[in-house]
């Protein structure tokens, strides 16, 4: 590999049976097949290709990526973005390769790369995140493309993998860890905003999720450590609907007008973050 090469994140391409190395020349990527993907003005790469694509608006609508990013402006879901940053500057040597499956508003691993010097890829199956993210700078790479089918990076070439509250892969993030790389998996704790769905479902089910996030990596992973992390807010009308805008369990507008009665509620966010180390 040539040195200017090691700069670039070891993305390949999308196109449905190549996955060839991309490599970056100006302002487009093109593979040793000769299939080009130019970036956006804005900044990002769309790899999407028709075949992986939902829906004409695929991914989280702007609204949603808006309404967490106001979120976390207040410091409302810091907690658990800090201890994954936290977490995954304690795992990166310089030049490590980070990948974010779910990168959103892009908050994560621009604060990673502010601490390490990494080569950080975000990607996300909204083009409104990514557009969002790319405003945070050429520091990180961002893509559009679906983590829930081959994600585009090459085989053995990353060092952690990073899904909070987002899209799980077990068997290609094995595929695209180097052996002895990690996975850093965030789901929300049964608590999780237990209060508010109170009081806008009327019910309080405690849903565990990170025994079945554990079960389905054993294959290929070992588990290296659980850690819950937990933070309270007490919120008022406007910030519970941006937690109901931004959250996965969102755009329940239908839920909003329980809301109306609600001034101010204190809400616990909580998450489960799981590290995985690669087999
Ligand atoms: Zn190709």
């Amino acid at each position: 590999m040539p040195a200017s090469a090691a700069h670039h994140p070891p993305l390949a391409c999308t196109v449905r049976g190549c996955h060839e190395p991309l490599t970056r020349a100006g302002r487009t990527w093109t593979c040793g097949r000769g299939h080009t993907f130019d970036i956006a003005k804005s900044g990002y790469v769309n790899l999407l290709q028709p075949q992986d694509r939902r829906s004409r608006d695929a991914g989280d609508t702007r609204a949603a990526i808006d309404a967490r990013a106001r979120l976390l402006t207040k410091g409302v879901g810091r907690v658990a973005v800090d201890r994954v940053v936290d977490v995954a500057c304690g795992l990166l040597a310089d030049g490590g390769i980070v990948v974010d499956l779910g990168s959103g508003s892009g908050e994560t691993l621009d604060a990673i790369a502010q601490t390490r010097r990494v080569i950080g890829v975000g990607i996300d199956l909204s083009t409104a995140a990514a557009e969002v993210a790319a405003r945070r700078g050429a520091a990180v790479t961002w893509v559009v493309a679906n983590a829930d089918r081959r994600i585009p990076l090459l085989d053995e070439s990353t060092d952690l993998v990073i899904s909070q509250h987002a899209r799980r892969n077990p068997r290609d993030c094995a595929r695209l860890l180097r052996p002895g790389g990690h996975l850093l998996v965030s789901v929300p704790a049964p608590d999780d905003l237990i209060e508010l769905r109170q009081a806008v479902q009327g019910e309080s089910v405690l849903r565990p999720r990170a025994d079945l996030v554990i079960d389905e990596h054993t294959r290929d992973f070992a588990l290296a450590s659980r850690i819950e992390v937990r933070e309270r807010h007490f919120l008022d009308r406007a910030e519970l609907l941006d937690v109901l805008r931004g959250t996965y369990r969102g755009a329940r507008t239908s839920a909003a007008p329980r809301l109306e009665t609600l001034t101010e509620l204190g809400v616990t966010f909580a998450a489960e973050v799981c590290l995985f180390r690669r087999r």
